[in-house]
């Protein structure tokens, strides 16, 4: 084995990680049971690692400052944003964005934020939370 490699190795033992189990500590056999022993405060959730900064996360929008000028839908590559033109305001589907941010540099109103919260999996990719300004 190349030194680089042992170098790395030893390394990555010592080195803070950048992950951890979650949502506890260890792996359950059952996700269901670890849910019942949470609720019954047997088992404590293993908080996510902080989120470094600039991470790119679930948008915000603004929905007051938006003046409808549609640059954000023009640059959007996953057609996550689409013009209501009854409100000149835009809907944004969380599912399919792709958080490459470019809506956030072109609004001239910075009316987006990517926020550092990634917990948004779901199975209802048009449930309240995955859907803004609906
Ligand atoms: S972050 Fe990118 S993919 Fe998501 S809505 Fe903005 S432009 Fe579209
Ligand atoms: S770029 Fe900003 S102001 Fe223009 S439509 Fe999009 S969110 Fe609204």
């Amino acid at each position: 084995m190349p030194t680089s490699t042992i170098f790395t190795l030893i390394k990555q033992l010592v080195t803070k990680k950048a992950t951890n189990p979650f949502p506890v500590k260890y792996t359950p056999k059952n996700m269901h049971g670890a849910a019942k022993l949470i609720e019954d405060g047997k088992l404590e959730i293993n908080p996510p690692v902080d989120v470094p900064e600039n991470y790119r996360g679930k948008l915000t929008y603004d929905v007051d400052a938006c003046i409808g000028c549609q640059l954000c839908l023009k640059v959007c590559p996953s057609e996550a944003l689409v013009f209501k033109p009854e409100t000149r305001k835009v809907k944004h589907y969380v599912a399919r964005c792709t958080f490459c941010g470019q809506c956030v540099n072109i609004c001239p109103k910075n009316c987006f934020e990517l926020t550092g919260e990634f917990l948004i999996a779901g199975t209802d990719k048009y449930a309240d939370d995955l859907v803004l300004n609906p």
